[in-house]
């Protein structure tokens, strides 16, 4: 069990953390950095989940905004969210990670599909599970990949690693006002529209009583910190 108190973690990256200092796709080097934060946090006794987005690639709403068919792109959007998946398990296998990715859109000579009573052994064999293909339908997000993993798993919490420490009152790229919450309560981030996760997302999370996470990937070590209760990060919760 990790300082934290949490015995099973689900950890959402979003595409873009692979992409580096690129404009798009994925950069190996910055993935084999992503990856040494992820064994770090699985290093402390976790028992990890995964679920990567696919923005660096594609994301469906920018085809659709330039006049493809929404739910086409989306599924485009979804294998860009499988690339991720196989990059990431080479590089956390490179490090002596065993790791098995499952995915919402069967790939039988690729990766698993999404069993969860397999999902659930791999986890009790110490292997980090990623999850790929959000959902597996068009019109959802990663974001919701990740709350229904994480309820499906029985994680104890979902970690969101992002570009930024924490939610914030309002987006501290524009105003440099904004105040960083500690903790604050899924109502409020509902009612707020405070940038943490999709609306579908958090509902779930509120829901199920998982926990929401946020705290910065670009910091190194960071993840391992949060974990241990020392690093920055908001938590979102239900009120006590
Ligand atoms: N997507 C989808 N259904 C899902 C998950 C993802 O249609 O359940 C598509 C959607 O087009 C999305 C893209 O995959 O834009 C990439 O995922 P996302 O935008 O969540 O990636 P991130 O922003 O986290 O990198």
């Amino acid at each position: 069990m990790s300082g934290s108190g949490y015995k099973r973690i689900l950890l959402k990256l979003s595409g873009e953390v692979l992409m580096g200092e690129q404009a798009f796709g994925i950069d190996p080097e910055t993935v084999a950095r992503v990856a040494e934060e992820v064994k770090a946090a699985k290093d402390t006794g976790l028992e990890l989940c995964l679920v990567i987005g696919g923005g660096n690639i594609f994301r469906g709403m920018a085809g659709a905004a330039k006049g493809m068919d929404r739910a086409q792109a989306d599924y485009m959007g979804m294998l860009a969210t499988v690339m991720n998946a196989l990059a990431m398990q080479n590089a956390l296998e490179q490090l002596g990670v065993p790791t098995r990715v499952q995915s919402a859109i069967q790939m039988d000579s690729v990766c698993e599909p999404v069993i969860r009573r397999r999902a659930e052994r791999h986890l009790e064999k110490g292997r980090v599970v990623i999850f790929a293909a959000g959902v597996g339908a068009p019109y959802f997000t990663t974001d919701s990949g990740a709350a229904l993993r994480a309820a499906e798993m029985k994680c104890d919490a979902l970690f969101k690693g992002t570009s930024v420490d924490g939610v914030y009152d309002s987006d501290p790229k524009t105003n440099p006002e904004a105040k960083r919450f500690d903790t604050v309560s899924f109502d409020r981030v509902l009612q707020d529209n405070l940038k943490v996760m999709d609306a579908s997302a958090v509902a779930l999370c509120r829901d199920n009583d998982i926990p929401i996470v946020v705290f910065s990937i670009r910091e190194r070590g960071n993840l391992a910190k949060v974990l241990a209760g020392d690093g920055v990060s908001t938590v979102v919760a239900n009120e006590a």
